[in-house]
């Protein structure tokens, strides 16, 4: 290589390095070195909160909503949040790393950690939380994908049940997610149908579940196991009213998932997907529908795409 081609290498290798920036604690610093102390409880247990939201026209995309379940999170697992950071210095903080990463679309990834301790499990001992903030791009689908749908592999791994660790707590200990995740890629797919331990259909790996059936929308509700979608709320709140299609939170068995004329999930990163088969190898996958996105998560996908490109993307 020549010196010259050597320094735009180094200098290209610089900037892969340097970006996206992330905030650590109090300081924005480049990818090579923003690092959290190993002796965190969020490293060394999992034991933390976090929040992944999207970022549409450079609006944090239902930033109250996200602040809220972050601070009821953190409150969930007795980590008192607001003590230590307000939710005004949270958005700024927010904010400073959409800035600094030039970003006007893209996911910021929030993160509250239990904070550096000592090696024993007692987080009283952590006396002030992390906080960990990232802005980049994120694509978790092609968009083929969004057109077609996607196939699903049923999990054979159940959600956590409830008594354990309420899936509604969105913590950092996410390998239940993880190992279904695993099986949905063993099955060459990205995601999965996770069920309960009363096995009804909770939710995805990653993503909340919706059946249509004859015009309306079932989802189960989040007594049965499962986050509360900030996108799930969106569609119940908003997407589904606007489109005069009721929507009913009830239990689930997955022989109706499997019977519905369309079903999709809905998630920050995977906005709204249609599933379109389900079952470990595509050979003998149970086709869901007419095997095509539907005409009401089209419908519903289209009303989504309308708000998040407007001059009104809600932060509320
Ligand atoms: N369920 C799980 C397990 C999740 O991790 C997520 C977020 N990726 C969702 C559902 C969707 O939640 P939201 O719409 O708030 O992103």
């Amino acid at each position: 290589m020549t010196q010259t081609a050597t320094t735009a290498a180094t200098a290209a290798e610089a900037k892969m390095d340097s970006k996206p920036m992330g905030y650590v604690n109090g300081q924005m610093l480049p990818k090579s070195q923003a690092g959290i102390n190993v002796f965190d409880h969020g490293l060394l247990y999992g034991d933390g909160v976090f929040e992944g939201i999207r970022i549409y026209r450079g609006r944090i995309f239902k930033l109250e909503q996200h602040l809220d379940r972050l601070y009821e999170c953190a409150g969930r697992i007795r980590l008192d949040l607001a003590k230590h950071v307000s939710r005004d210095e949270m958005t700024q903080i927010m904010r400073r790393c959409i800035e600094a990463n030039e970003l006007t679309e893209g996911y910021i990834r929030l993160v509250v950690t239990r904070g550096v301790g000592t090696l024993g499990l007692n987080p009283f001992l952590c006396p002030e939380p992390g906080v960990v903030c990232i802005a980049d791009q994120i694509q978790l689908y092609t968009d083929e994908m969004d057109e077609q749908g996607m196939r699903v592999g049923g999990a054979d791994r159940p959600r956590i049940p409830v008594e354990c660790l309420d899936p509604r707590i969105k913590s950092l200990n996410y390998l239940n997610n993880i190992l279904a995740k695993v099986e949905a890629i063993d099955a060459g797919c990205l995601e999965c149908i996770m069920l309960n331990t009363d096995g009804r259909v909770a939710e995805g790996s990653g993503d909340n579940i919706f059946a249509v059936k004859d015009g309306e929308l079932h989802t189960p509700p989040v007594t049965e196991g499962l986050l509360e979608g900030i996108t799930r709320r969106f569609v119940i709140d908003t997407l589904a009213p606007m489109a005069g299609i009721p929507v009913n939170e009830r239990n689930l068995e997955l022989q109706e998932v499997m019977d519905a004329d369309e079903l999709f999930m809905t998630g920050s990163a995977a906005e709204m997907i249609a599933v379109t088969s389900s079952g470990k190898t595509e050979q003998d996958a149970h086709v869901i529908g007419s095997g095509a996105e539907g005409p009401i998560t089209k419908a519903l996908r289209a009303k989504f795409r309308q708000i998040v490109t407007s001059d009104n993307v809600p932060e509320d």
